[in-house]
């Protein structure tokens, strides 16, 4: 038999978790004293300015370099908007439940679309993410971060030299982090006119509903997209390249959500690959590579994303690069050149604002001498914010297999939870992972309306190393839906558990 798994155990590649510092600040020192360290971020996104906040928490003079706005694409493109645009869509979700709940005026889905008034939506996304931007700007200004507008790369592996369209600025760093980032990857035979072929970040221009939408990709981003635009009122057909939508997530999730995309009458062609998208005279068409055509009257390419990191003096200053253009670090955000740092989206280590800030923290916490602990991806959680939701955290059912660790593993269907009942929720479960004999929680998986809150008692089992009895022997609210994460906890002890959870 495989070997116990010791969970979020650092691996033996893992730097020491508190380095001697050559450049940590030396305490009273002021900030304009030349024996301050300086420390020069390249990219204000959650890896940036994170970073720059604890940088200067610890001690350091701090420059923020950022061509676009504060809070990077997670704020201005990405997780900001798209959760807005979904907060909307969720509305149309939840009144589907109307009827079965005793409301009548549910509005047919047919229908939808001419009740969004997608400029007042899209306005209030970018006036949101506009707000979010600006509050963090003014908050590293309060604590006395420098901000440099411009475009930023390496001259060697200690100054920066910042673009700013009057000229040039050049910052000489005791310490780097490259927090770049990454922009949507696009196919030269679709390439995005920002009216009807679309990335995800130009899709808050549109002024009206897609009457039909093709989405190419069914990785996280295209799914969300797929699921928000469907329950507006737009017909969705979702491209997918794979066996199902979500590969790499947990493959019962996955094929839940695809049978509840497909119930709501969304088209998922599976094992079908773009090759390209036209605009027609009045929409796009998108040609499969076995030849069939796809109509609609918009397409959002949604293929993943590719790192910000060419041409900005990186491999020139002995900053190694994967072959994706990835910038290699290790878990404490060191890359291959001393006192060079990275993190976030640019390290593809998980295409997380959460792990991005994360990265960079710790990064600092490392440059500047603080006591600082590794980076530990089996404990990041995530979630994907279709409707239902779907959350894990942890080791995956997939990792665990791959990596021969024993475990046990059950499954609770919403269906069978109270206050689901209630609420008129059908579609979902809670997943537990535990090692068989000490109990421990390894991970798991929660299919749920806002399961993104529902999987924080699973989180704090997993990182605080809990058992399934700690999680099983806990309260939770009658009736609630966290009640079925004690009762899976209750059945991996190896009671029945008929109870008030049940
Ligand atoms: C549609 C979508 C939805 C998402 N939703 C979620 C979610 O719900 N939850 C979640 O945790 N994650 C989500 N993500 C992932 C999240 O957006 C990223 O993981 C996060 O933005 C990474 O942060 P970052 O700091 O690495 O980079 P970014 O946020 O991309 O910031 C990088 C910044 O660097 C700047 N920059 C780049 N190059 C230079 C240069 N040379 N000089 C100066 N500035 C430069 C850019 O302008 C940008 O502002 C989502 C992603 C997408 C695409």
């Amino acid at each position: 038999m495989a070997p116990v798994p010791t969970v979020n155990t650092p691996s033996p590649d893992t730097a020491p978790a508190v380095p001697a510092s050559s450049v940590a600040p030396t305490p009273g020192v002021p900030e304009t004293d030349p024996r301050t360290p300086h420390v020069v971020v390249v990219g204000g996104g959650p890896g940036g300015y994170e970073a720059a906040l604890v940088a200067r928490r610890l001690g350091a003079r701090v420059t923020v370099v950022e061509r676009h706005g504060l809070g990077g694409a997670a704020v201005l493109t990405d997780v900001v908007p798209s959760k807005t645009l979904i907060a909307t869509a969720e509305w149309f979700t939840t009144a589907e439940q109307g009827p079965e709940l005793g409301v009548r005026g549910e509005a047919p889905a047919g229908e939808r679309r001419d009740l969004v008034d997608l400029e007042a939506v899209n306005a209030r996304v970018l006036a949101l993410a506009d707000a979010q931007s600006r509050d963090i700007h003014s908050r590293l200004e309060r604590e006395g971060v420098e901000i440099v507008v411009g475009e930023g790369r390496l001259d060697g592996p200690s100054r920066v030299v910042v673009g700013t369209g009057s000229g040039t600025t050049e910052l000489d760093a005791d310490t780097v982090l490259l927090a770049v980032g990454a922009t949507p990857r696009t196919l030269p035979t679709a390439v995005p006119d920002g009216e009807r072929i679309l990335t995800w970040t130009q899709l808050y221009g549109l002024k009206e509903m897609p009457e039909k939408l093709i989405v190419v990709g069914s990785g996280v981003t295209g799914a969300e997209f797929a699921g928000a635009y469907q329950a507006l009122g737009s017909q969705v057909v979702l491209v997918s390249s794979r066996d199902r939508v979500l590969p790499g997530e947990d493959m019962d999730a996955a094929e839940l959500l695809e049978g509840v995309f497909r119930a709501r009458g969304m088209t998922v062609m599976s094992r079908s690959r773009a090759a390209s998208a036209v605009r027609t005279a009045d929409g796009v068409a998108v040609t499969l590579v076995d030849g069939r055509v796809v109509e609609g009257s918009h397409v959002l390419i949604a293929v993943g994303g590719v790192p910000s990191t060419a041409g900005i003096g990186l491999e020139e200053a002995g900053v190694r690069l994967s072959a994706s253009g990835h910038v290699e670090v290790d878990r404490v955000s060191r890359t291959s050149v001393p006192g060079v740092y990275a993190a976030g989206d640019c390290t593809g280590v998980l295409p997380l604002a959460s792990v991005a800030a994360m990265q960079g923290r710790i990064a600092m916490s490392h440059a500047l001498g603080d006591a600082v602990a590794p980076l530990k991806p089996g404990r990041v959680a995530a979630n994907i914010f279709t409707a239902p939701e779907i959350a894990t955290v942890g080791l995956s059912e997939s990792t665990l297999r791959e990596r021969g660790y024993r475990y046990v593993t059950t499954t609770l269907p919403l269906a069978r939870n109270p206050r689901a009942k209630m609420l008129g929720m059908r579609d979902g479960f809670v997943k537990l992972f535990a090692h068989p004999d000490a109990g421990v929680v390894l991970g798991g998986v929660v299919v749920a309306p806002r399961a993104s809150e529902l999987i924080f008692p699973i989180t704090l089992a997993v990182a605080h190393r809990l058992t399934v009895d700690d999680v099983a022997d806990s309260f939770t609210v009658y009736p609630s839906l966290s009640g079925s994460v004690a009762e899976a906890a209750r059945v991996l002890h190896g009671q029945s558990g008929e109870d008030l959870a049940g």
